[in-house]
This record gives C-alpha cells, sequence and structure tokens, in this order.
C-alpha cells in the first residue's frame, strides 16, 4: 500500500512540508498508516499566517453579497462531492458511513447559516444623537483569525469553527487534527473552487509546534480551538496572555436522567444509540444514565443489556453500528479505564473487551461496555473516556440526580426523559450544563443556535456555531458623526459634550 505525503495550504495552493517533521495518519479500522501529514515549524506558520494577512484587506472590502455567494458555492460543492467526502472522512476516522455522512449534513447547517452572515452582521443607527450628529455601530471582520480541530468530528466541527469566519470577511487559518488532516485538505480545494480568493482559506498542519505560533502571532486575532478539557484551558490562557479573542471548547460528561414514569423503551434506544454512536467519541455523547427513584435501574437494564450485546462492531464497509476508536493509544486508555471500573467496584454488566469483534484482530476496536452501580468519585464516573464505556448511577431522587450533574467538573450536555412537565421544568431551571434536551437523545442544537457547554467544558465567552459566531469573529466600531452647514458656529469649547 502506498503512503501518500500530505501536503499544507497556503496561499490557495498545496504547499509540501518543509520541517522534516512528519506524523502518522493511520485507517483505524485497519490499523495501517495511510498517510504521513507534514508537522509545520513555527517559520512555516509564520509565512502562512503573513499569506492570511496580504489577503485580507480585499476580502474585508468585498460586497456581503458576494461574500455570501461564494460560501453558497462552496455548499453546492460539498453536496455534489458529499459521498467522496465522507468516504475519506470514514478512511481517516474509522467512522461508519452512516455517521460521516449524519456530520457532514450537520456542518452544512453552520455553512447555510453563514450564508446569511449579511442579515447577522447589520448594524444599527441613531440619528439626532446630538446636534447635526448621527451614530451608528458596524461590525467589521477581525483580520486573521484560527481555528484548531479535533479528531472526532473531521468535517462538522471545523465547519462549525469557520464558516461564519470566512462570510463575516476574516481570512482563516485551520490547523485541523494532525489524526484526520485529509479531510481538511479536500474542503480546501472546494473552497478554491466556488471562488474564495487565494490566502482567505489556510490548512497548516502540524502539533504543539504550529499551535504555539498561532497562540503567540501578534497578526493572529481570535482562537477559536476545540478539543479535550486540559488542552481547552491552556489555548485560553495563552491565547488570552496574548491578547487574542478566545473561544476553547474543550470535553464533556453528558448524562442521560431517567425519571420512574418515562418510557423505558423510548429510554433504552436513546441511551444505546447516543451512547455507544461513534464509537462513543462524541462530544456530546451520553457517558452515564442516571436512573431515578426505586426500580428504575432495575427495570431498564434488561432492555439496555439486550441492546448493548447486540450492537455490531467492525468497518464501515459491514454495515456496523459504529466503528474504530482513533488510535491503539486511546483503545489502551479506553480498556484501562474498564480495568479501573472495575477494580473500584463498579459492576461490569457488559464487558467489551469480551466482544466478538471479526476484524482478525486488525484496527482499534472495542466492543460495548458498560457498568452498573457507578458511584460520584469513581475513575469512570469522573473522567471523560472517548470509547465506548457507559455508566449507570442511580439515585432517590430528581434533586439528588441534579447534585451529582452539578456537582461534575465538566457541562457540556445534559438531556431528561420524563412525562412530567413539572421534572422537566425543575430540570432545565436548576442544572448546570449549557446544552439541556427534554426526551431527546443528544440535545445538540440545530446550527442557527448557539453551541457552548458550561464550566470545564468551555472557556472563554463565545459558542461554536449560531449567531454568536457573528458576533465572536467581528468587533463593534461604533461611529458618530457631524456635518456642518459653512454657516454653523464652530467654536471652541472645553466642557465635556453632553447633550
Ligand atoms: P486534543 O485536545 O488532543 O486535540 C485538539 C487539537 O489540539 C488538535 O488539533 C491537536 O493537535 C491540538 N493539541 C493537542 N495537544 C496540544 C497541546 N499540548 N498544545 C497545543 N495544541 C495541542 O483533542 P482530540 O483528542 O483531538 O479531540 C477529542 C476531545 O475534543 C474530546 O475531549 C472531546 O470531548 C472534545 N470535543 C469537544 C467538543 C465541544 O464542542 N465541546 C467537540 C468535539 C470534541
Amino acid at each position: 500500500m502506498t503512503v501518500q505525503e500530505l501536503t499544507h495550504f497556503i496561499g490557495g495552493e498545496k504547499v509540501s512540508g518543509k520541517s522534516g517533521r512528519f506524523g502518522d495518519v493511520y485507517n483505524p479500522a485497519t490499523g495501517e498508516v495511510i498517510a504521513k501529514v507534514p508537522f509545520a515549524s513555527r517559520d512555516e506558520v509564520k509565512e502562512a499566517i503573513d499569506a492570511a494577512e496580504a489577503a485580507f484587506p480585499a476580502w474585508r472590502d468585498m460586497s456581503v453579497a458576494r461574500r455570501a455567494n461564494i460560501v453558497m458555492n462552496f455548499r453546492n460543492l460539498m453536496m455534489e462531492n458529499k459521498t467522496k467526502l465522507a468516504e475519506v472522512i470514514c478512511q481517516e476516522s474509522g467512522k461508519t458511513m452512516d455517521d460521516a455522512e449524519g456530520e457532514i449534513m450537520r456542518g452544512l447547517e453552520s455553512v447555510d447559516l453563514a450564508i446569511g452572515a449579511p442579515q447577522l452582521v447589520k448594524g444599527e443607527y441613531s440619528v439626532n444623537v446630538g446636534g447635526n450628529i448621527n451614530a451608528y455601530s458596524a461590525r467589521y471582520p477581525l483580520g486573521v483569525v484560527t481555528a484548531i480541530a479535533p479528531f472526532n468530528f473531521p468535517i462538522m466541527v471545523p465547519l462549525a469553527q469557520t464558516s461564519m469566519a470566512v462570510a463575516v470577511g476574516n481570512a482563516v487559518i485551520l490547523k485541523a487534527s494532525e489524526k484526520v488532516p485529509m479531510t481538511a485538505l479536500f474542503i480546501s480545494e472546494l473552497w478554491k473552487q466556488a471562488g474564495l480568493p487565494d490566502g482567505i482559506w489556510t490548512v497548516v498542519n502540524g502539533d504543539k509546534t504550529a499551535v504555539d505560533e498561532l497562540l503567540e502571532n501578534p497578526k493572529v486575532h481570535a482562537i477559536s480551538f476545540v478539543g479535550s478539557t486540559p488542552v481547552a484551558k491552556i489555548i485560553y490562557e495563552v491565547g488570552s496572555k496574548h491578547g487574542k479573542r478566545v473561544s476553547a471548547f474543550g470535553g464533556g460528561k453528558n448524562n442521560m436522567v431517567v425519571m420512574p414514569d418515562a418510557d423505558l423503551e423510548q429510554v433504552a434506544n436513546s441511551f444505546v444509540s447516543a451512547g455507544y454512536g461513534a464509537a462513543s467519541q462524541r462530544c456530546m455523547a451520553i457517558s452515564t444514565l442516571v436512573a431515578v427513584g426505586e426500580g428504575t435501574a432495575d427495570r431498564l437494564l434488561p432492555l439496555i443489556k439486550e441492546k448493548v450485546e447486540a450492537l455490531k462492531v467492525g468497518p464501515a464497509s459491514e454495515n456496523s453500528d459504529y466503528g474504530a476508536v482513533i488510535s491503539q493509544q486511546a483503545k489502551d486508555s479506553i480498556l484501562a479505564a474498564i480495568d479501573k471500573g472495575e477494580a473500584e467496584g463498579a459492576e461490569l454488566v457488559v464487558d467489551g473487551r469480551k466482544a466478538p469483534i471479526t476484524t482478525e484482530g486488525k484496527g482499534f476496536f472495542i466492543g460495548p461496555t458498560l457498568f452498573d452501580h457507578v458511584k460520584p468519585g469513581m475513575y469512570v464516573h469522573e473522567n471523560e473516556i472517548f470509547g465506548p464505556v457507559r455508566n449507570i448511577v442511580r439515585t432517590k431522587d430528581l434533586d439528588e440526580a441534579i447534585q451529582i450533574i452539578n456537582d461534575h467538573e465538566l457541562g457540556n450536555g445534559v438531556t431528561i426523559f420524563t412525562n412530567s412537565g413539572y421534572a422537566a421544568r425543575q430540570f432545565t431551571t436548576e442544572i448546570e450544563v449549557g446544552m439541556v434536551g427534554v426526551n431527546v437523545p443528544i440535545p445538540i442544537p440545530v446550527g442557527y443556535y448557539n453551541f457552548a457547554g458550561f464550566k470545564a467544558s468551555r472557556f472563554g465567552d463565545g459558542h461554536m456555531f449560531g449567531p454568536d459566531q457573528a458576533r465572536f469573529f467581528t468587533k463593534t466600531k461604533t461611529i458618530s458623526e457631524r456635518w456642518l452647514k459653512e454657516s454653523d458656529d464652530k467654536e471652541m469649547s472645553f466642557a465635556f459634550p453632553s447633550n
């Protein structure tokens, strides 16, 4: 098998890596190296930033309608190339085809919103705020901005981070995840075909070295980061210290609260799909089912166990329910988490280490694992496990469930299943989590609503998609203007101007 050498995408061209450093890109479903990705040096990133900065003024000055048209062309090209793009995603991420196509469509919601950018960046205008003075505020693009992306959504997250940034007139640099760089390079060609001027869309590939330059270079004005919580915190601190606007999204440990009156068949289906889909490598995956009240968990367990044991794990080509995890290292840490859960006394109901997986030992597959009687403080409760290891926690009432969730460090998503409007209202009011569902498995907002968690799931005040993106990637100028007649009074006054 040939291992292709990937490039960066700078100034509208593929540019080979010059640092001499490369990373391996795997097909997680086979465990084979399929490509080498260049790791940019700081000087290479500097050159990319300079090219983006040079391209920025012409893009800023283009009419908002023409910019929106180019974003629309890009959307059309994405649809024309949907199957090819999904294949690239499957190849480098280990996802199933359904899942890859699903993430393309969800990512396109951000592009759709960006096509409407002219509506979102409209300013305000007041006449006669003082003698012959009118005032207005208007939004201007920031200049060079950057997105640093995770591996688990090779297309949806980068589109959510960048579409609006492009549409409102910035020059955008994407530092794709070094584990899934092929998707970012694929869409770079589509941006070019769509008519985006060279230099407005850049992909620099690399690791911490590339990120350090983006964090510290004074020509970069905003950073959108999505990844794990420890890295999100560093990005927020370092980026802010260097005077940048930073919005950094971290991990999740998301709960599904089940009240005794819920429809248990609906709950079981929702928990298994939202818990194990994409091998649980979703920041909004359900990690823990919190069964409320006497007997709820006991009634649910047989339903869930049967469905979990029936999950088909394997490559995209085999019509699997979920595929491989991203790397051998990820697989090892997930297996270690199962060991810790057992050692700490959680009850192992389904053991993924023993699941029959028919790939002859190839690829980074793990069977689904389920723990019952999990308690706060246990490793599997406190930590985001980015793999198919899920928990059941039992509580006596809703207050206890809310307390346990609010006490957790992370607060990305949460959902409640109930037929009681009162319980749902108490829950949505008291829960300290950014995205909340009622009788829905995964409460990811649609693209035209703002997306962000609370607590250590997000640093900074920005949202990832939704209208807030237009605010995050623009700066507001407020302009007061007066035009005098020749004959008007032009006296000098030292009083502080008041009206
Ligand atoms: P990661 O933090 O390892 O990497 C994310 C990005 O940061 C990559 O581009 C990587 O190259 C870079 N990076 C890694 N270490 C760095 C360092 N020390 N300094 C500078 N840059 C560094 O995350 P991942 O494993 O790629 O993605 C999975 C994580 O992302 C999970 O925790 C998941 O919950 C989270 N995630 C969150 C959201 C959200 O919306 N909150 C969405 C998707 C994924």
